[in-house]
């Protein structure tokens, strides 16, 4: 089974298209070079294509079990369609109404909107926005809506101008000139780092959360991308994830262990950076399993596991966390060509139990010796605690209660010491935020205030 760490692009919406593991990233992201001059004329009221796709939601960008009226939502989509239908779940059909050349909308009820909903959830699928050329189903959008739950209280916040208001884990900014998403992130950070550095000082990361739920993806890196919120929530794997690659994982010289900020398969990729398929643009995936000798020569036992929610042995000695004497052996596939190929196009394999079948590649263990022979030994951590300042953008005005009560919670979530249920699109699990990731090896502070 193949399961992705990262979004694919144009498939993701508030929404993710057929993405349903997921955790965040494309890699490098905030340096990534834009256009010169591009800005990206996606407002509604333009009759030029946005870059990403994009939703709307309105009165408020979260929705509020507690509030009965009817909620629309609105898309603009980067391309002429000829017809937009929500597919909800139980089954019902609605058209949505051409309101501009790419932009469509419709109002949803209440009891739509919530029937799938579980009380404290901080999102609830509705169902699918499809769109239509001629009679060909173009795209199936996933509509995965962010909600103020009851567990998320009413938060303090100070108005700090009219662009400008704070609350202990968020710094809202309205910004009206550029959407985040696609090209633009470093057009829009460059036009708001000073605000932000002069509002709430220097961060070893932030966290940037876009004005429309974009279709494009989680970025990592120094700045934490998030365009869609949908993915915003700093206790998820993904944003675990993404402070791994911050923290410089995961990279190695040695040809059975890296691949480019994830790893290769074996062990070592049952962690939080997962493994990359190069082919697939090197984004990370997960591995969801485990490896085991076995007698039979050239072949190894294969242990279908749940998905690791927190960094490994060697993830942890790579940020400097643990030392050598605590890195086992690692057990790797020697032969990473044929791993890969097993991983995209599974055949069928011998079983050896329950959760268990032989695969007919070898494997072999790679010693922390043998990685600091290559690499060089990793120095302790220089400290133990790593802060995220997270911005959250909005246009036309600034964010209200609502809405500041969810971005806050999702915010101060990366705080956790305790595993808690995340929901990233489809899947949905026991989250470990970054200490509980680290074992409580660091701790990671959220609080812009
Ligand atoms: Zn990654």
């Amino acid at each position: 089974m193949k399961s992705t760490f990262c979004i694919p692009e144009k498939s993701v919406i508030s929404i993710i298209l057929f993405s349903i593991f997921l955790v965040g990233c494309n890699e490098g992201g905030s340096n990534t070079q834009s256009q010169p001059g591009y800005s990206n004329p996606a407002f509604p009221n333009s009759e030029t294509p946005p870059e990403n796709s994009y939703l709307e939601i309105s009165p408020e960008r979260v929705v509020d079990p507690s509030d009965a009226g009817p909620i629309t939502l609105t898309f603009k989509f980067e391309t002429e369609v000829d017809r937009a239908e929500f597919w909800l779940v139980g089954n019902l059909r609605i058209s949505l109404d051409q309101i501009g050349k790419y932009t469509w909308k419709q109002d949803l009820t209440h009891s739509q909107i919530f029937q799938n909903y579980n009380a404290g959830d901080t999102f609830v699928f509705v169902g699918y926005c499809e769109t239509f050329v001629g009679s060909s189903l173009r795209q199936r959008l996933n509509l995965h809506l962010p909600v103020r739950s009851d567990l998320m209280p009413d938060v303090d916040y100070t108005i700090l101008s009219s662009d400008m208001q704070i609350s202990d884990h968020v710094l809202n900014l309205r910004h009206d000139e550029l959407l985040l998403g696609g090209s633009t992130i470093s057009f829009v950070w460059s036009a708001i780092e000073d605000s932000v550095q002069e509002a709430i000082g220097i961060y070893d990361y932030y966290a940037l959360v876009g004005q429309v739920n974009a279709i494009a993806n989680r970025t990592g890196g120094s700045l934490l991308c998030f365009p869609n919120t949908t993915f915003f929530d700093l206790a998820n794997k993904g944003a675990v994830h993404e402070l791994g690659h911050g923290l410089g994982l995961a990279f190695s010289n040695h040809p059975l262990i890296a691949n480019y900020g994830h790893w290769r398969l074996g062990n070592a990729a049952h962690g939080i950076m997962g493994w990359a398929d190069p082919s697939a643009g090197g984004q990370g995936l997960n591995f969801p399993y485990w490896l085991e000798t076995n007698n039979v020569e050239g072949t190894t036992k294969l242990w279908l596991t749940e998905q690791a929610t927190e960094f490994n042995d060697l993830e942890l000695y790579k940020m400097g966390l643990l030392t050598e004497d605590d890195v086992a052996p690692i057990l790797q596939f020697s032969d990473q060509e044929a791993a890969v190929n097993w991983m995209i196009n599974p055949y069928s394999l011998e079983s050896c139990g329950i959760n268990c079948q032989v695969i007919d590649i070898p494997s072999e263990y790679i010693t922390i010796d043998d990685i600091i022979t290559l690499d060089g030994p990793t120095l302790p951590a220089a400290g133990t605690n790593i802060t995220v300042g997270t911005i959250v953008l909005s246009r036309g005005g600034l964010l209200n209660s609502d809405e500041m009560a969810f971005y806050d919670y999702m915010s101060a979530r990366g705080e956790g010491t305790e595993p808690v249920q995340v929901m990233e699109g489809f899947s949905v699990y026991e989250g470990k935020p970054f200490y509980t990731a680290t074992r409580g090896l660091m701790t990671l502070s959220t609080r812009v205030r």
